[in-house]
């Protein structure tokens, strides 16, 4: 056999958001262990996939990078200004209440408000700082390194072979790691088919500009991102600094076809159809790099083999309305590095393991797909697109009021096996109820709202597995599965599952034992606070899910109304408006 050039414990294709997470939180948690990325390029190297979500900020914390990434200085996001939905008007989505965002000076640290609020990253930058982090850790980084091919004996990986200067032949290592985004150079070569199971087939075109105007000034250095739909498609408007910004445009592949515009022609058009984005782009000079790429959502049928795994964008891929690319990236490939520590720890089953990783993040990108396409489908500013915002609907079976909508986008349920936390899309459930109410322009309907009578309803669910990741561990905690959905026993979840047991309870038996259980002496205040929101929305999720029967049995207390708030993260824009004149 040929002598490998060079031997790791980890092999990791790919060095963007999802090769430096993998790679970074392998060498914490586990120092000793022998860790390379190869990447093709020499960073910085510019890249598509500018805005954050906040849960992007609680890995960076974990990589023990946050800091370095504030010290950059980045734009803070603190939301989303849309035109989207069947009202041309412009509206908010606020990533703390009422888009409160005291002035606090810059470096910042990761507490307090900073805590709810993501970051608006140039890539280049973003990139290089992750992976010159990773090197800083101890994972062996090699830039200007292309894997050129994999070997593979049935459903293993023997070795990959690299191209580069330090590191130029055979690399063996115990387990590989497809971060290589878009390329998918495992994927492809482990024959791993991807499902496409939408009717979104767009393509972007973008451009960065220098010298565009914020489009708000909040607090010091936060901002909103711009996302403003045309007649054909939608603009991103995405400040990554004091004078740069990316602005780029999403449209049906076969929309920008059948105009037959050169993709320049096409993307100033729609600029120039947009009051925000021209006001904004005023005075302003473009890079000229016009850049564009095919956005095709897609999901791999499994995510792990033998001694490999795909992460990242080789995984799958969800429409950027919703801006979580790098959200799921970044959460896939800390996945992938706690599978990895617990196969050397060797206390958990592989397989076990293996599925449980394939299983959640196929969830979350499916997630993610449905939610895009709800989006899509229920957008009135397409004017010139109504077919296919028809078609899109009727291929994901969407004619509904928001009740209906409420249950489609639920049906790979709301529960996270994980970690019991209730939301879909990350977007939590009174968030996701907001929205698609929003968009159908319907009240928003609580299941919960009355109902006198609850029972656990187990039939037909078989016990299993759900797990968290901790400090570099998975923990496994006891879980009911059923139609792939999963009533994990613990947090919220398990509290009320407990509750009821296997005994009908009434609404005012379970408000009293929560009181009883949220002013115990031991709950912090935090916990007091939150605990009521959060069994509202894990009622509801536990209803939506069917894991909780509820009926109204005249003569008994429903259960009582509860004011939410809807407008402390969802409101009608009134900032950009006034700047357009709108
Ligand atoms: C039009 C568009 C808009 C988007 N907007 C957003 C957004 O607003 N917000 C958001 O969160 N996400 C967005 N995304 C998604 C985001 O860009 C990706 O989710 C993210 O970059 C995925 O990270 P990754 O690490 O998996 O892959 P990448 O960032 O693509 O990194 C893969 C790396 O692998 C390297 N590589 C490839 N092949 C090889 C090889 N053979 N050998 C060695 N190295 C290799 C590449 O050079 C690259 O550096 C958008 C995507 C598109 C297409």
């Amino acid at each position: 056999m040929e002598k490998p050039e060079y031997y790791c414990d980890v092999a990791i294709v790919g060095g963007g958001p999802a090769g430096s997470t993998v790679a970074t939180l392998l060498k914490k948690y586990r120092p000793k262990l022998r860790v390379a990325v190869f990447e093709k390029e020499q960073f910085p190297r510019d890249h598509v996939g500018e805005s954050q979500l906040p849960y992007i900020s609680v890995i960076l914390d974990e990589m023990g990078v946050w800091d370095q990434v504030e010290a950059a200085g980045f734009p803070i996001k603190v939301g989303a200004t849309y035109r989207w939905g069947k009202s041309p008007k412009l509206w908010d989505f606020e990533f703390l209440n009422h888009g409160q965002f005291e002035p606090v000076p810059r470096p910042s640290k990761f507490e307090g408000q900073r805590q709810h609020t993501a970051f608006q990253v140039d890539r280049g930058i973003y990139d290089k700082i992750l992976l010159d982090h990773a090197a800083s850790v101890g994972a062996e980084v090699y830039q200007q390194h292309a894997v050129k091919s994999i070997d593979t004996d049935g459903d293993t990986i023997t070795s990959i072979t690299v191209q580069g200067d330090q590191v130029n032949g055979k690399v063996e290592a115990k387990y590989y790691v497809d971060c290589s985004g878009y390329a998918g150079i495992m994927r492809k070569r482990m024959g791993i088919e991807s499902l496409v199971p939408t009717t979104l087939q767009n393509i972007a075109i973008w451009d960065y500009w220098r010298g565009a105007s914020w489009a708000v000034n909040i607090g010091i250095e936060g901002t909103r991102v711009q996302v403003m739909s045309v007649g054909y498609g939608w603009l991103w408007f995405i400040p990554l600094g004091n004078d740069r910004t990316s602005v780029g445009l999403v449209v049906p592949a076969n929309y920008y076809r059948d105009r037959g515009l050169r993709p320049n022609d096409l993307y100033m058009e729609a600029l120039a159809n947009d009051p925000v984005v021209s006001k904004l782009t005023e005075g302003a000079t473009r890079e000229d790099q016009l850049q564009s790429t095919k956005d095709w959502s897609f999901l791999a049928d499994r995510l792990a083999g033998d001694n490999w795994f795909l992460c990242g964008e080789s995984a799958g891929f969800a429409d950027p309305i919703l801006a979580a690319g790098m959200t799921l990236a970044h959460k896939g490939a800390r996945d992938v590095a706690y599978t990895i520590l617990e196969f050397f720890r060797g206390e958990h089953d592989e397989d076990w393991l293996r599925e449980r990783y394939t299983e959640g993040n196929r969830r979350a990108i499916m997630q993610h797909i449905r939610f895009a396409d709800f989006w899509y489908s229920q957008n009135g500013q397409f004017s010139d697109l109504k077919d296919y915002a028809k078609e899109i609907a009727g291929d994901a079976g969407l004619d509904m009021n928001s009740d209906d909508a409420w249950r489609w986008l639920g049906t790979g349920g709301f529960v996270d096996q994980d970690s019991s936390i209730t939301d879909f899309a990350g977007f939590s459930v009174v968030a996701t109820k907001s929205l698609t109410a929003n968009f159908l322009e319907d009240e928003v309907h609580y299941e919960l709202f009355g109902k006198t009578h609850f029972r656990l309803n187990l039939g037909g669910a078989v016990q299993g597995f759900g797990s968290n990741l901790f400090q570099g561990r998975i923990n496994k905690h006891p879980c009911y599965i059923r139609d792939e959905k999963y009533l994990p026993m613990l947090g919220v979840c398990g509290w009320v599952a407990h509750l009821l047991g296997n005994q009908e309870r009434t609404a005012r038996e379970i408000v009293g034992a929560a009181d009883a259980f949220r002013l115990a002496p031991e709950r912090t205040q935090l916990e007091q606070a939150m605990f009521p929101k959060l069994l509202i929305q894990t009622l509801e999720a536990m209803i939506a899910d069917g894991w909780i029967v509820a009926k109204v049995v005249p003569g008994h207390d429903g259960w009582p109304k509860f004011d939410i708030d809807e407008s402390r993260f969802m409101h009608e824009n009134k900032d950009v408006a006034k700047l357009v004149g709108e």
